[in-house]
């Protein structure tokens, strides 16, 4: 992206399951720039962590292993958690050069939330729905 100013092209919808295990659909924007042509989705903030089906509350519990009011299958939980291994120096990494360059605040160690949210809206979260797919 170039950084320019976005403007709203459209809105579309976004399904979600939600923490009550109920899938719910977003309505998400869908921002362009006039100058590259690039598009962004907007992200509801700290809810929905790109290309991911659950919501990000559910995503943290696979991760820390809770499996209180669990709405997902046990591979799912083993995929989640594969993928979390994969990209977590990456995501750290990224969240230390912003901490540097920007003082953007985290918790520390960064939580989910908060980094995910951080790298979509800074144009740095890699798609890893298939470059690093376990098994
Ligand atoms: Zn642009």
């Amino acid at each position: 992206m170039c950084r320019e100013p976005l403007h709203e092209r459209t809105t579309i919808p976004r399904g979600i399951i939600c923490s009550d295990g109920v899938k719910r659909t977003l309505i998400i924007r869908l921002m362009a720039c006039d100058k590259c042509g690039s598009t962004h989705r907007e992200l509801p903030g700290g809810l929905v962590v790109p290309y991911k089906r659950h919501c990000t509350e559910n995503i943290q519990k696979m991760i820390d292993g809770d499996t209180r009011f669990m709405h997902w299958n046990a591979s799912t939980a083993w995929r989640i958690r594969a993928w979390w291994d994969a990209v977590t120096v990456y995501f750290l990494y990224v969240a230390a050069s912003l901490k540097e360059k920007y003082g953007s605040e985290f918790a520390d160690p960064p939580v989910l939330r908060e980094v995910v949210q951080v790298l979509a809206n800074t144009n740095n979260y890699i798609c890893t729905r298939s470059a690093i797919t376990p098994g």
